[in-house]
């Protein structure tokens, strides 16, 4: 049959595109969804929306020129009719579909004009007497150029010859109650006789959740194996003497939580051992991670260690910077600032101090991660708002020289089995209670048909003396939500292969350029709203300078309305800010809203914050307001989102990293993913052979290539 050594190279390229570059792979590559040839379908039973083969003789043949040059042909058997239509047709098809042909045809119905037809179905010429397939035919994933039944054939001898040992060992099979490794595989690919495609497309068959648990297994195991080997390299061992660490807790005008002392003596231990950290701290907003996060950089430099603090924005970095100076400058430690939009003389001098070790502290955007900055003695990076940058940036902080320890803070609270899948390789902390004293939020769900009562509450709020934000409305989500109704297909395809980075850098663009035209426009509509009001502005095109000036005049209270794009969803902290509008929620996501949303009710007064919606909302915007309307716990509202988008794009760049799954998916596999969680564990624990062999199966080809 097939010799694999024959396969051409451009067959080769064509499935290195499928991510096949092991012959083993193949056996992975399991059917989208199943055919089935095994029976015909008398066409006068035949309904709309079904995928059936029916066969008859050809009655007529034509090709039309309304609207396109098109063949049509009826078709008849013993009880009815139905036409087959094509777009694209060769000369050959066409005398295939010659008037007398007998023809059997596979496809899906749909109801035309003149009764049912099917579009472009698989035809093939028929005898009589010609047999039915004994079983459904599996439908591959695959690229242009690589046919059905190459592919099928290429499977079928990699299941016929290659070993299907079974991985796991048996014990465990049993106590998961799991289908056995190479059953499961010949049932998906060469499904038994008696099995309909409804049956075998179904992803809770013991079939596909054996595979789904291999996969997840095989994830965990990656990530596990990961973690203990960094364990085994070297990191500065920077032990708790307290000296500054305490006095700066003695200084505070407030207590720590107890939450903030447990994830801080969870990150305390982590410095004082010789291997890298890596530690999440997860947090809602509000919940207090820079203490936390000072804390760990005086601990640092009590060792006589640099500290390197990153946030994804200049407003977020530049806050930090004020904040810690604040809090540190008592202790005799001034941080040095750094960021991209610094003079290329003050970025030299600051760099400079950095690569001195004159400085202990930097702050700044990922400038600080530039090439041409280099640490004297990194102890310690810590990266706020983590989920901002991608696993690329993750990457490249590791790689940096001597290695530091790594302090990872996410505001967006990531439902658990997320954490457990994406995560794996990170230790986690979590600070799981708001600081006292802070009132909740008000939200209110307010139509745009009554934007003037909201006008009026903006107003009153703040002659009473409290502070307001306006959010200004997203512009390029059209893009976004273009790409949900689209639907599953194409998202998911997403999902896989990301847009395009050009694509997604022209959409950013021209999405930048039109949010600040709207957030000028706002701006100066609020302002001749609002003749008594001082209002500032906000945006992402500011310089660095302009926006400090304008955060601090917000802050210091010398401005009362703050028109502001998203540039403040993450991080800013101005606890008098009472009120928030969001103009058009209705286009933001839910992780979005629940950011802005945190930027009130940071101080003692009852806050409010208001979405402005336009109608008529769609399902999707529906359902995410009524999400973030009754909910406030971020988890709660990360886990909701989860459902209703799917784990990739919660993630964001997360999902292009070594934790892509193919077939288990986290928010239905919740089960799955804590047995392989825990059977991870047993295996590198009592069969580490076995580990072995299942991540050479399942990651080999995320590693080396062909020719095994
Ligand atoms: P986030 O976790 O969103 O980054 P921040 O660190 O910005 O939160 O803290 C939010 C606000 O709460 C800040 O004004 C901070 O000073 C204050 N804060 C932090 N911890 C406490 C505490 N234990 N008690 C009272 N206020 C606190
Ligand atoms: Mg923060």
């Amino acid at each position: 049959m097939t010799d694999p050594a024959k396969i051409s190279p451009v067959t080769l390229a064509k499935l290195a595109k499928l991510g096949i570059h092991h012959r083993a792979d193949l056996l992975l590559h399991l059917p989208l969804r199943y055919e089935d040839e095994t029976h015909l379908a008398p066409i006068a039973t035949v309904q709309a929306g079904e995928t059936v083969q029916v066969q008859g003789v050809i009655a007529h043949s034509e090709v039309a020129f309304r609207p396109r040059r098109t063949l049509v042909c009826r078709m008849e058997d013993s009880g009815g009719e139905l036409y087959l239509r094509f777009l694209n047709f060769y000369p050959s098809q066409q005398k295939q579909l010659a008037v007398g042909r007998r023809i059997r045809a596979v496809g899906e119905v749909r109801m035309g004009y003149y009764g049912p037809e099917m579009v472009h179905p698989k035809c093939r010429a028929v005898d009589d007497d010609t047999p039915l397939q004994q079983s459904l035919t599996p439908v591959y994933p695959t690229t242009s150029g690589l046919a059905q039944p190459l592919l099928r054939k290429l499977i079928v001898n990699a299941l016929e010859t290659l070993p299907l040992t079974d991985t796991l060992p048996g014990a465990l099979l049993k106590k998961l109650r799991l289908a056995d490794f190479a059953d499961s595989l010949r049932l998906l690919h060469n499904p038994a006789p008696d099995i309909s495609a409804s049956t075998l497309e179904d992803r809770s068959h013991a079939a596909w959740r054996r595979i789904k648990f291999d996969e997840l297994l095989a994830q965990q195991l990656s990530m596990r194996v990961h973690h203990r080997e960094r364990g085994k390299r070297i990191a500065p061992a920077l032990a708790a003497h307290g000296k500054l660490t305490a006095r700066l807790i003695k200084n505070l005008p407030f207590a720590l939580t107890s939450a903030q002392q447990r994830t801080f003596a969870e990150i305390s231990r982590d410095l004082a051992q010789p291997h890298p950290m890596q530690r999440l701290l997860l947090g809602d907003v509000g919940s207090g991670k820079t203490i936390v996060a000072a804390l760990a950089a005086l601990q640092a430099i009590e060792n006589g260690y640099q500290v390197a603090l990153m946030a994804p924005t200049e407003i977020l970095a530049e806050q930090h910077y004020l904040k810690l100076s604040d809090w540190l400058e008592p202790l005799g430690i001034a941080p040095v600032w750094l960021s991209g939009s610094l003079k290329k003389k003050d970025k030299q001098l600051a760099a400079e101090k950095i690569a001195s070790g004159e400085t202990l502290l930097a702050i700044g955007t990922h400038a600080l991660f530039q090439s041409s900055v280099e640490f004297h003695k990194l102890g310690l990076a810590i990266v706020d708002e983590q989920h901002k940058f991608g696993v690329q940036q993750r990457l490249e902080l590791r790689n940096k020289g001597t290695e530091p320890h790594q302090l990872m803070m996410s505001a967006t609270p990531i439902p658990r089995t997320l954490a457990m899948s994406y995560y794996a390789d990170l230790d986690v902390s979590v600070i799981d209670e708001l600081p006292p004293g802070r009132t909740p939020v008000v939200t209110k769900l307010v139509s745009d048909a009554r934007r003037d009562e909201v006008f009026e509450r903006v107003r009153a709020s703040c002659m009473a003396g409290q502070q307001a934000y306006w959010v200004c409305p997203l512009i390029a989500e059209s893009e976004a939500q273009l790409r949900h109704v689209t639907g599953e297909a194409s998202r998911s395809r997403e999902q896989l292969l990301g847009p395009s980075s050009r694509t997604h850098r022209l959409r950013r663009t021209v999405s930048e350029g039109l949010q600040l035209q709207t957030a000028l426009e706002t701006y100066q509509l609020l302002t001749e709203t609002f003749p008594e009001l001082r209002v500032g502005l906000a945006h992402g095109k500011l310089s660095s300078a302009e926006k400090a000036q304008v955060m601090a005049a917000f802050k210091a209270g010398e401005l009362q309305l703050l028109v502001a794009t998203t540039v403040i969803e993450v991080g800013v902290d101005v606890p008098n800010a009472s009120l928030m509008v969001i103009d058009h929620a209705e286009r933001m996501g839910l992780a979005q809203l629940h950011q802005l949303r945190g930027r009130v009710g940071r101080g003692a007064a009852e806050s409010m914050c208001v979405l402005l919606y336009q109608q008529p909302l769609s399902e999707l915007a529906r359902a995410r307001l009524k999400i973030i309307y009754e909910n406030t716990d971020g988890f709660v509202i990360a886990q909701q989102d989860l459902h209703l988008r799917g784990p990739g794009e919660l993630l964001g760049a997360r999902q292009s990293g070594v934790a892509m799954l193919r077939f288990a998916d986290i928010s239905a596999d919740e089960d799955l993913l804590e047995q392989a969680r825990q059977a991870a564990d047993e295996l590198l624990r009592d069969f580490p052979d076995a580990a072995r062999a299942h991540l050479q199966r399942w990651m080999a080809s995320k590693h080396d290539y062909l020719h095994v």
